[in-house]
Parts: C-alpha cells; sequence; structure tokens
C-alpha cells in the first residue's frame, strides 16, 4: 500500500497530515516515506533468500541526500556510485568501502586516485583508455584495483530513449565484440586485478524480457571468459527496474529473482546489482502550493511553486506523475481539465497536461507523486526560486534532512571581480 493516502478527507504520508509539513517546513518540498523504501529494499532481499545473498547497491545518483543512504546502509545495501562527489557521499551516509562500487565513463585522475585510497569493491571500467589510466595511477600508488569491466551487451532495454544505455551506439561500455581482448589485457596489466563484468542496460525498464536478454548474455561471456582463464568471480548485472508511474507493470522482486536463479544456475558467482529508481520513486512526492488558477486561451493552468526547477522529468522525458490535491475532493466535487504548471519562465514548465482536479484556490497544497527517484537530484537554481527542501516521514514523525536554500545562499560564494568594481577577494 501507498504511504501516501487520504485520511479524514486529508492527504499524509506515513501517518503525518502533508499540511502539517507544508506548515512547519514550507513550500516546495520534497517528503520522502521511510516505510516505501525499507519495503522496497527487503522485497529484493526477501526474493534471493534461500540462496548466496545479492549485494544490493542502492544507486545513489537516483536521491544522493545523507539519509536517504543511510537508511539503504542500516537495510544491508552497499552503494553504486558515478563519481567522486557520490562516493564521498556514500562514505558520509556511513557505506563501508567494501560495498561500494564505481561506475563512470569519465572517471579522472584525482577521482581514480580517491577511490583507490578508500579502498572501493571495484572499479566498473567503461572504456580500454580508462583501464590503462586506473592501471598507472594504481602501480604509482603501490595497489591494485579490484575491476569488472562494464560491457555494453548491444539489446534495447524497451525504455525512453534518453535512459537507455546498452545499445551499441550508447557512449556506456565496452564493446560486447571486444571483451575477450580488453580482459586479457587486463589481466596483463599491473595495478589492475580483472575480477568481474558488468553490465547496466538502462532505466525505467517494465519488462523482464529485456534483462533476460542482457543477462543471458551476460552469463554466456562470463562463462567464455572464465575457460579462456580469466578468473572472474563477480557479476554485477546493474539495476534499471521500472516502476509504475501510471499504469506501467513493476518489475517484481520474485519474478525477477526466479529469472536470475534460472540464467545463473551452477554458476559459483558473487552477485551485484544497482537498483536506484525502484527503491525511492514511489516513496516520494513533491508538496507544493497553488499560486494562481489562470484561464487563458480558453485553457486553465493550475500554476504551482514547484515546476520543472524542482522535477525535471516531465520537460526532459516526457514524464507522467500524478498530481494530487492535498485536501480530498468531496464525492459530488466538480473535477475539471487543467494543465499543471511551474513558474518558470520556459515553455517547457508543465508539469502534466488535461488534470482532472477540483477549481483549487491559491494558497491550497497538492502533491506530485513519483518524485523520489530523479527529481531532488536533478533539481536546479534556475530563476533563482529558493530550493526546495527535503523532509524524511517514519512512522508518525517527520525531520528536515535537507533546508531550504533561500536564493541569498545561492549567490553567496559569487564574486565580482575588482576591474568590475568588486573586492575582487574572498
Ligand atoms: C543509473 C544507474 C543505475 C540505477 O538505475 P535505476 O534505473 O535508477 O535503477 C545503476 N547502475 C548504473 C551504472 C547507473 O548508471
Amino acid at each position: 500500500m501507498s504511504p501516501f493516502h487520504y485520511a479524514h478527507e486529508a492527504l499524509v504520508a506515513d501517518g503525518v497530515p502533508l499540511a502539517d509539513i507544508a506548515a512547519e517546513v514550507g513550500t516546495p518540498c520534497y517528503v520522502y516515506a521511510a516505510s516505501t523504501m525499507r519495503e522496497r529494499i527487503r522485497a529484493f532481499r526477501q526474493a534471493f533468500r534461500g540462496g548466496p545473498e545479492p549485494l544490493f547497491c542502492y544507486a545513489v545518483k537516483a536521491n544522493s541526500n545523507l539519509a536517504v543512504i543511510r537508511l539503504f546502509a542500516q537495510e544491508g545495501a552497499g552503494a553504486d556510485t558515478v563519481s567522486g562527489g557520490e562516493i564521498a557521499r556514500a562514505l558520509a551516509a556511513g557505506v563501508a568501502p567494501s560495498r561500494i562500487v564505481y561506475a563512470g565513463i569519465a572517471k579522472t585522475d584525482e577521482e581514480i586516485r580517491f577511490a583507490l585510497q578508500t579502498g572501493i569493491l571495484q572499479f566498473n571500467v567503461e572504456s580500454t583508455q580508462e583501464l590503462l589510466r586506473i592501471a598507472e595511477i594504481a602501480a604509482g600508488m603501490g595497489k591494485t584495483a579490484p575491476v569488472a569491466l562494464r560491457i555494453n551487451p548491444d539489446v534495447a532495454a524497451g525504455t525512453h530513449d534518453k535512459i537507455s544505455t546498452g545499445r551499441k551506439h550508447d557512449k556506456f561500455g565496452i564493446p560486447w565484440d571486444e571483451a575477450g581482448e580488453v580482459f586479457a589485457l587486463a589481466q596483463r596489466l599491473e595495478g589492475i586485478e580483472p575480477l568481474g563484468l558488468h553490465l547496466h542496460i538502462g532505466s525505467q525498464i517494465t519488462r523482464l524480457e529485456p534483462f533476460e536478454a542482457a543477462y543471458r548474455r551476460a552469463v554466456d561471456l562470463f562463462v567464455a571468459l572464465r575457460t579462456a582463464g580469466v578468473p572472474l568471480r563477480r557479476l554485477d548485472l546493474g539495476g534499471g527496474f521500472g516502476v509504475p508511474y501510471k499504469d506501467e507493470p513493476r518489475v517484481e522482486a520474485e519474478a525477477f529473482a526466479d529469472l536470475v536463479r534460472r540464467l545463473t544456475r551452477g554458476l559459483d558467482v558473487e552477485l551485484v546489482f544497482e537498483p536506484g529508481r525502484s527503491l525511492v520513486a514511489e516513496a516520494g512526492v513533491i508538496l507544493s502550493q497553488v499560486i494562481y488558477l489562470k484561464e487563458a486561451g480558453g485553457r486553465r493552468f493550475l500554476v504551482l511553486d514547484s515546476g520543472m526547477n524542482v522535477l525535471i522529468r516531465p520537460a526532459m522525458y516526457g514524464a507522467y506523475h500524478a498530481v494530487l490535491p492535498v485536501r480530498e475532493p468531496r464525492p459530488d466535487e466538480e473535477l475539471v481539465p487543467m494543465d499543471v504548471v511551474g513558474p518558470i519562465c520556459e515553455s517547457s514548465d508543465v508539469l502534466g497536461r488535461d488534470r482532472l482536479l477540483p477549481l483549487l484556490r491559491p494558497g491550497d497544497l497538492v502533491a506530485i507523486t513519483g518524485a523520489g527517484a530523479y527529481g531532488s537530484v536533478m533539481a536546479s537554481h534556475y530563476n533563482s526560486r529558493p530550493s526546495a527542501a527535503e523532509v524524511l516521514v517514519e512512522r508518525g514523525r517527520f525531520a528536515v534532512i535537507k533546508p531550504h536554500l533561500p536564493p541569498e545562499r545561492q549567490f553567496a560564494d559569487e564574486r565580482i571581480p575588482d576591474w568590475l568594481g568588486g573586492s575582487g577577494k574572498d
């Protein structure tokens, strides 16, 4: 059951009325329900019970607030990171280095050094160039980098073009037919211990077939490489599990675990998964306030205090997010179609078209659902609006896990050079 539901004609989150949070914290703010996050990670772990336990590395980029990372660490998860900044966040949140994996196509020397010093579980290497760079840096530090090669399996994930990563023209990973060669190189390099195979084919994948196609290829390659003498012991199968934003099917943990067990039967291997979205998307809403109900050009616009600056997914991917009034509409209340729009000076700042909503008034509250993943992490200061606070709710209590950042704080570090009449100094 969703933690967000109506009780006594008001929308509540894990037992806390959203209107109370708005009154205390202000709007817009993200509200995350801890119960949903716990439920999701537990479902994955539970689905694999009875066999060797896979390592679930929470993909930090989906929602990288320290409190969220800490919650998953508490639930036994590690962290999947794509930058030095994300490794630093994972460490700050209390994730053990031995449970951190690190992907990303643009690892810099500085980031590589930091990851080696930290002693992370595994580098997921995306190119020969990167492999050579890691080898050189590791050897120079007298260290050995544990490496999985990220292979591009050339499968279509059947998801939105902008979130597909496993087709051959995508920028991610090492081409399938070069894998043997690059592993052979990795085995010869000082400073590198090649121990795994990695793939991640995209995001918001709602059917099992693309996973099956990619995983099958990965297992075949894994076996072939082992036969060829590469001592592989870990298979990192990425994330990408879809969630219902509207009426899409969910990738069910049990069915997924069955598939993985079937494909990896008899293979002596450590499994790693990197779920991001599926653990947090449905745990979050954006609590927003109506500024105006405007009529123009024969349309009705519900103008909110939050838009693409707080949730860019509709503008960027044409994504659907439901908009719920915080005060429950009466059964006989008239619902009228309206376009829900944000405050940003861009025509693409539309959260939803033709949504059936009651005739709300300025000051009324709405909740934009499915905003726990790729919401706050993709927020911007565009238009210098106050950035949204983040709130975590659990069993009737709530805490601000990131306060609003007012515009004065956003430009506090900017400097006017002395030739423009500024002091030029810090
Ligand atoms: C983004 C990403 C993930 C998580 O994807 P979700 O769709 O959020 O589950 C996992 N692994 C890698 C390498 C990624 O880049």
